[in-house]
């Protein structure tokens, strides 16, 4: 018997007492980890497909089942774990790249959580955000250095377009076809009613999206799937991709059989075929070929969108955001190591490129230094898991925040790390009708706003208790962090003082 046979990660535990022989975890298990015995007076369990999804358990009427992770299944050691040893034993099954969904498994460091935030005490009283206003409102896009009156005193706003929000997140790029449509449009839907914007990512709008498009952030991506005139001037942004955290360097792969139907009609390719994004945009080797896509994308649009470009955070990120600033660009987007993804090779999702704590302030910095801060907003994303990651995030020099794997749970994934097999149990992360009406679109829509509100109510909290009132005045403001258990090197880049001091 190979190995893989019964190296699982996972086993499901059924308690016989309980178990009514219903039926329901057959049906619901898209991976077929549950099966009647021939003559349908047992169950029985194929341990090897269980990715720990949940379903199961969730569905179950009688709770008969739980699922335990399977510590003995191969001999670990310290410098072999179980992890090491199954993708070897299915590499030497298959001979494949091995690919994962969401982000990294690996334990880098979480800055976020070595980060403190300030809070005022009797000389610089906090201020309660239930009694006084708290802004959280966040303009994206390049600001003004020169103020100019015109003759009756009246500000002359030569400004470039500018993304007007009510909070300081935004919902991250998630294709469709990578995540299915009741998700997008619960995304469409959700920063619709609260003054924010979602994402397409790079597989086109569909067509029903379209009334959205005030909200919307159309993605350009390599690929230039679902790219035409009406798209770019129904966003109310344009983002130029050319890098994601979970996958730098390398390009996108949707397979033939995820490309069906409206997602094929919405990605303009025929139906069944690969979608493969090239690694690199093959019309743009330097800054200059930046400068003239962002100018294209401008001139098309007549100069009334602004423009981000989307990198992965790697190690020269502050080089590169230089040349994006000088670009045209209006927004740099940077998403950290550890973002999510629908799949991604598991070795560059678990290796390549830096945490976007560092990345982020490091990039701050450099712009300005340079003086060119005013050039372009940032955005951070790459594990914003809370609203103290917000706080931290835009203390640190951000001028917002993407989240999506965030998004994903609200709506009611449970981190099976599964989006690349397509059978999202959830009805997230799939294209398969039977597990896409899983997922109810008004109720995802709920949960959205639900948590972004909460999160917003959280953060005024704790400006307030900083006794800041705007978001603006914390932007930047690394006086109101302190590191814990952090080298000198890492305090430096930060840009941050020890606690205590
Ligand atoms: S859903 Fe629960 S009760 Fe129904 S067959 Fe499965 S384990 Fe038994
Ligand atoms: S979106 Fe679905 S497949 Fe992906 S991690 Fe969440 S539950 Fe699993």
């Amino acid at each position: 018997m190979y190995a893989l046979d019964f190296a699982s990660n996972f086993e499901v535990v059924r308690s016989e007492s309980r178990c009514t022989l219903c039926g329901k975890c057959v049906n619901e298990c898209s991976y077929g980890v549950h099966q009647f015995t021939a003559d349908k007076k047992a169950l029985t369990e194929n341990n090897s497909k269980c990715v720990n999804c949940y379903r199961c358990v969730a569905t179950c009427p009688t709770k008969a089942i739980k699922i335990i992770r399977n510590t003995q299944a191969v001999n670990i050691s310290s410098n072999w774990s179980a992890n090491n040893m199954r993708e070897i034993y299915l590499q030497a099954a298959t001979g494949g790249v091995l690919l994962s969904g969401m982000g990294t498994t690996k334990n880098y460091p979480l800055y976020w959580d070595k980060l403190l935030i300030n809070a005022a005490q009797v000389t610089n009283p906090s201020i309660d955000p239930l009694r006084e206003p708290m802004e959280t409102r966040t303009y994206l896009g390049k600001t003004s250095v020169n103020i100019r009156r015109d003759a009756s005193g009246r500000l002359i706003n030569t400004l470039p377009p500018h993304l007007t929000l009510n909070t300081p997140i935004m919902f991250a790029a998630m294709s469709y076809g990578a995540i299915s449509y009741p998700a997008h449009e619960a995304l469409a839907k959700a920063s619709t009613d609260l003054g924010t914007y979602y994402n397409t990512g790079e597989g086109g709008l569909h067509h029903d999206l379209y009334q959205y498009g005030d909200h919307t952030i159309v993605q350009v991506a390599s690929g230039r799937f679902g790219v035409h005139r009406k798209y770019l001037e129904t966003g109310a942004a344009i983002e130029i991709k050319i890098g994601q955290g979970a996958k730098p360097g390398i390009g996108g792969h949707l397979a033939g059989a995820k490309n069906i139907g409206d997602i094929s009609k919405t990605r303009m390719i025929p139906e069944g075929s690969d979608a493969i994004s090239p690694a690199p945009h093959h019309d743009i080797y330097s800054i200059e070929d930046l400068r003239q896509l962002v100018y294209s994308l401008k001139e098309v649009t007549a100069h009334k969108k602004p423009i981000v470009v989307k990198i992965a955070a790697v190690h020269n990120v502050a080089s590169i955001a230089s040349g994006i600033a000088r670009s045209g660009a209006d927004i740099i987007a940077i998403d950290g190591l550890r973002a999510g993804t629908g799949a991604a090779p598991t070795q560059t999702r678990d290796n390549v490129g830096i945490p976007i704590e560092l990345a982020l302030a490091v990039v701050d910095s450099r712009l300005r230094e340079e003086g060119i801060r005013n050039e372009v907003s940032v955005v951070a994303s790459g594990t914003i898991r809370n609203s103290a990651d917000v706080i931290k995030a835009i203390a640190l020099g951000a001028d917002a925040v993407y989240i999506g794997t965030a998004a994903l749970i609200a709506m009611g994934c449970h981190m099976c790390h599964g989006c690349h097999t397509g059978g999202c149990n959830w009805g997230i992360c799939t294209q398969t009708p039977q597990l896409t009406k899983r997922l109810n679109a008004n109720e995802a829509h709920r949960q959205l706003v639900n948590l972004i509100e909460g999160w917003t109510h959280e953060v005024k909290e704790m400006m307030g208790g900083m006794g800041i009132n705007s978001i603006e005045a914390l932007r930047g403001n690394r006086l109101m962090l302190r590191g814990v258990g952090l080298t000198d090197a890492e305090l430096k880049i930060l840009g941050v003082q020890h606690a205590g001091q």
